[in-house]
């Protein structure tokens, strides 16, 4: 497949310090390494996991271990910088954040302290990740939606935890704007999936949980699956590749300054779906068994990226079924790799 490469004016010194928070996890570890490999020598990744549970560590990078719900760390991350990018939060898929709505909670503390921080140390810009989980979930009702737009946030009726805390995140960030003049950047995530991300321990998202389950009943010859909920909720998935650019794109332009834009897919497909793409690429056909206790989230999500088009004349287009691939093959390697006993990164900050 051809790519469109897109032209980024970074006003950026391949010197200048860019500090990456969350670096353990996936994003923000695919993150680290999209800046080094464009040359750029000078990046700081913390994290608060210990540094072998990282999945990915980038030679040459300042890499440190960190919680980022103090302050003084946060004020020491920052010293220096001239980009800081917070991806790190307590977080998870549906099993973690409807059952641990207060550790999402607290992620606030995380922006609270970094946004002050990065003001403090004169950074140049800022960037949030934000959460597709901050729309009102009053319009998510219907496996049928319509994609959310980015004024849908409002009248605001966010997930439980983990949206209101994107939320009121993203209003920090319009407001360092307004009140202090910090060039802020939020995107709101629609589903992340890829190689590196989170595959077992409670926190794995649908595609890696799904793949994980298909490579366990092959590897148990128990040719079954379970699906949580009816299997018929509708969402988007965005390869790891397609939120890198996005994000780089979003922080270098200024007409995005304190306004939340969708960074996600626009192809909407239900989970039994999903499930069919990661049997065909596993190549096995599985009986399908549904937990309807399980937790499911919304009936129904999806981006309108009509406002991304609009701005960045771009959009994520990677095909789910090369993305997933991808994916599969590599948890497939980790699950191989755990099994032999090699050591393999963990998705749980204490692990
Ligand atoms: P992840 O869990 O893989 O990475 C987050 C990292 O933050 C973890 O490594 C964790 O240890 C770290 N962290 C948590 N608390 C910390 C603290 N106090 N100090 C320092 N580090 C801390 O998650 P991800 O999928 O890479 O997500 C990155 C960001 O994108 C998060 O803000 C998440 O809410 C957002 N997001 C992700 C998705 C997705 O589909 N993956 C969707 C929407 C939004």
């Amino acid at each position: 497949m051809v790519r469109r490469t897109v032209l980024i004016d970074r006003e950026l010194s391949k010197d200048d310090l860019i500090v990456i928070v969350g670096a353990g996890g996936f994003i923000a570890g695919a993150l680290t390494r999209h800046f080094h490999e464009l040359g750029f020598s000078r990046i700081r990744a913390i994290d608060k996991k210990p540094l072998q549970n990282w999945y990915q560590r980038v030679p040459g990078v300042e890499s440190s271990c960190l919680d980022l719900s103090y302050r003084e760390n946060c004020t020491q991350v920052c010293e220096g910088a001239t980009e800081v990018y917070n991806l790190a939060a307590d977080m998870g898929g549906m099993g973690f954040i409807e059952n641990y709505r207060v550790e999402c909670l607290r992620s606030i503390l995380i922006n609270t302290h970094m946004i002050e921080a990065a003001y403090q140390a004169g950074v140049k810009r800022y960037f949030f990740s934000s959460s597709a989980c901050a729309y009102n979930t009053e319009l998510q009702k219907d496996p049928h939606v319509r994609a959310l737009k980015e004024s849908d946030a409002y009248p605001a009726m966010a997930e439980r935890g983990y949206g209101w805390e994107k939320l009121m995140s993203e209003i920090f960030c319009q407001e360092y704007w307004a009140e202090r003049g910090l060039k802020t950047f939020v995107a709101r995530f629609h589903n992340v999936y890829g190689p590196y991300g989170t595959w077992d321990g409670g926190r794995e998202k649908a595609p890696a949980a799904l793949a994980r389950k298909v490579i366990e009943a092959k590897d148990s010859r128990n040719y079954e699956i379970t699906i949580w909920g009816d299997g018929h909720q509708t969402r988007s998935f965005m390869y790891i590749d397609d939120c890198l650019q996005g994000i780089d794109l979003i922080m270098h332009c200024d007409d995005l300054i304190a306004t939340p834009i969708n960074l996600g897919s626009s192809e909407l497909f239900s989970i039994n779906h999903l499930v069919g793409e990661i049997e065909e690429i596993a190549g096995v056909e599985l009986e399908r068994k549904y937990d309807l206790e399980a937790p499911r989230g919304v009936a129904g999500r999806n981006s309108d990226n009509t406002f991304i088009k609009q701005i960045l004349g771009w959009e994520p287009k990677t095909p789910f079924h090369e993305g997933m691939e991808k994916t599969y093959a590599w948890i497939e390697q980790q699950y191989v790799d755990r099994k032999a006993g090699k050591p393999t990164p963990a998705g749980d900050p204490e692990a």
